[in-house]
């Protein structure tokens, strides 16, 4: 072993770490070892591990700094630290290993980034870690909930070899590790950095309380936005940070990505981010005003001074239409009218096809978000037509699909029964389809209301949904049916068959209901398509 800056993948990361020759003698026998698969948090604390993030910790944590954080708040060494970073595994894994064992720590795709000296293990008290680190043990609480469901039984410790750094492929421009990001700081000659994480997009809100708190400080700025975990779409994020951080004069800002997968850990979790952002070479870093964060700054402020960094308590911007400028929360006169729009009435309005108001945003950072948020005519959707089997849905869909071809000229996917794959997996390919723009039919007769539901969330996250129920009675599908399938099915010959050996659950409000009986299908298209209409997804 060495104490060296090793260079993996062209970023110099210092490291205690493997020599060549090491390194490639546990490439050789890695296939040999027990492997554990690190979960994308994992991977993104290994990260901040090996770069120097989570300094001082040089390792996944042992059990007494575990036990000593959880009570403590404390590395046994006294250092501050708020939050634990575990490798977790199954207990049969942990069970067979023996002291000194040589474990391969892999990424989701199989990648070896580390062996790991096996010392230690014990078994996870779920309960008590919820308690320490987030004040209950209520599985609603999103933190808990992940300790509950994803945490396994136990967990590991021992010496950590890094063979490889996380690879990143996107935005390579804004990732520095805080060697890096010291360096830049120091070539700049920034002597106070105020760092700002940003949870969603930043609008001249944000920009004003930035820049506001950079002008009393004599400071500069860093966003410093965490994007974690790949399955946070932080694209359109990225994109807008870029855009914001020319709004800043002089060139007194910088955008780096912090690749740190939060724990919605509250008051210690804004702890952790102060010791976080310091190792990064930030001397401040601002905390949004709340009442919820009441016990978190307070938390901050008692351990700044041991930490290293100052935390500043700002208060939220809002745009004084008197004024004609953004003036603090707590600064607004009397009467004063104060306007701010939220994340969902922002989305809602792109998705109508309406302008966002220039007070709101920057016109560079509203071209990104018009398109990322398409008026809900060019949107996607997936309209999935449910019903009995013989209810009339395919001759429906078939009509349909050529009638929304005619009006909208765009690519129609229909989905149907006959591929036998079941609501699930054509759910899958209807929400690729709707996340691409394009329109899906599905004629399905997804008898399952909750089935049903599910296919809804997956789809609205990408797009647009619609319900429609093909509401014909049981006696008349049964008349309809050419092929005799309903009797088959009764005989026995064909299993599963709605309104005979399964349930249909009608739903209770679907957004289209479709009577067919003594209805010509080109009646009933035109009134579909009026009802596409008013929802917005054909113009
Ligand atoms: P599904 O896809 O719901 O199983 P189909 O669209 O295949 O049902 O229709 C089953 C049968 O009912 C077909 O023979 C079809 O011609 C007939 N049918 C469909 N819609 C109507 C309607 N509106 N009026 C009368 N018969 C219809």
């Amino acid at each position: 072993m060495e104490v060296s800056a090793i260079e993996v993948n062209g970023r110099k990361n210092s490291f205690s770490d493997l020599s060549q020759l090491e390194m490639a003698h546990y490439k050789n026998i890695a296939h040999e070892l027990p492997a554990l698969t690190m979960t994308e948090r994992q991977v993104s604390d290994f990260e901040l591990i090996i770069n120097g993030g989570f300094s001082p910790l040089t390792n996944f944590m042992s059990k007494a700094d575990y036990d000593s954080v959880l009570d403590h708040m404390r590395l046994t060494d006294g250092t501050i630290w708020p939050v634990p970073v575990m490798l977790d595994a199954e207990g049969d894994f942990a069970e067979a290993l023996q002291r000194g064992q040589e474990i391969t720590l892999r990424d989701t795709q199989g990648l070896l980034l580390a062996i790991l000296k096996f010392n230690e293990c014990w078994e996870i008290d779920h309960q008590r870690e919820a308690q320490a680190l987030f004040g209950t043990i209520d599985g609603a609480h999103k933190g808990v909930a992940y300790l509950y469901q994803e945490t396994k039984q136990v967990y590991l410790s021992g010496e950590l070899l890094v063979i490889a750094v996380p690879a990143h492929y996107d935005y390579m421009r804004f990732r520095s590790s805080p060697h890096e990001l010291k360096n830049i700081l120091r070539q700049r000659g920034w002597q106070k950095t105020v760092a700002y994480q940003a949870h969603g997009v930043m609008h001249r809100s944000q920009q004003a309380l930035t820049q506001r708190v950079c002008e009393q400080l004599n400071a500069n700025l860093l966003l410093h936005p965490m994007i974690g975990v790949s399955s946070d779409e932080y694209d359109v994020r990225v994109r807008c940070y870029e855009r914001i951080l020319k709004t800043y004069p002089n060139h007194h800002a910088l955008l780096s990505l912090l690749p740190l997968a939060m724990r919605m850990g509250g008051p210690r979790e804004i702890v952790w981010r102060a010791i976080i952002h310091r190792n990064y070479g930030c001397t401040h870093f601002i905390v949004e005003s709340s009442d919820e964060l009441r016990e978190a700054q307070a938390l901050a402020v008692q351990y700044q001074q041991q930490i290293g960094i100052e935390m500043i308590v700002a208060n939220e911007m809002l745009y004084s239409e008197k004024r004609q400028q953004y003036v603090a929360q707590n600064d607004l006169q009397e009467g004063e009218v104060q306007l701010t729009i939220s994340d969902a009435e922002m989305v809602e309005c792109l998705s109508a096809g309406r302008e966002l108001p220039v007070w709101f945003s920057y016109p560079a950072v509203i071209e990104v978000l018009q398109k990322a948020y398409l008026p809900r005519h060019q949107q996607g959707f997936t309209l999935l037509m449910t019903g009995l089997p013989c209810a009339g849905k395919r001759t429906i869909a078939k009509a349909l699909l050529l009638r929304l071809r005619e009006l909208t000229g765009r690519a129609i996917t229909l989905l149907d029964d006959e591929c036998e794959q079941g609501t699930a997996q054509l759910g899958l390919v209807a929400k690729e389809v709707t996340r691409h723009g394009g329109i899906v039919i599905c004629a399905l007769v997804a008898p399952v209301a909750r089935s049903r539901d599910e296919l809804r969330e997956m789809v609205v996250k990408v797009g647009g949904f619609i319900e429609a129920y093909v509401s014909t009675p049981l006696e008349v599908c049964e008349k309809r049916d050419a092929q005799g399938r309903y009797n088959k099915a009764r005989a026995g010959l064909i299993r599963q068959f709605a309104g005979v050996s399964e349930v249909y659950e009608a739903p209770l409000a679907p957004d289209i209901t479709i009577s067919t009986e003594g209805v010509e299908p080109v009646e009933i298209i035109e009134a579909m398509v009026k009802r596409i209409r008013l929802l917005g997804f054909v113009k």
